[in-house]
């Protein structure tokens, strides 16, 4: 499934989020204070270049934006 990225306007954080595409509108609740406020930010699923691989999204062990291939 693709990861999404969002943006909690209550505590200010960016999380992201695996899910179903079907359900990629509805609220997502932030990780870290549990709001519903939040927005979703354009994928990185669709943005994100090769040499972008350093950035927050994956783990070190598949540093290719997603972890669908390590397990994470
Ligand atoms: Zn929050």
């Amino acid at each position: 499934m693709p990861i999404y990225e969002y943006y909690c306007q209550d505590c200010n954080t960016k999380f992201e989020l695996i899910r179903d595409i079907a359900k990629v509108n509805d609220p997502a609740k932030c990780q870290k204070c549990g709001s519903n406020n939040t927005k979703r930010l354009i994928s990185k699923f669709y943005s994100q270049g090769s040499s972008e691989n350093s950035s927050s999204s994956g783990c070190s062990s598949c540093s290719g934006g997603n972890c669908s291939s390590c397990g994470h």
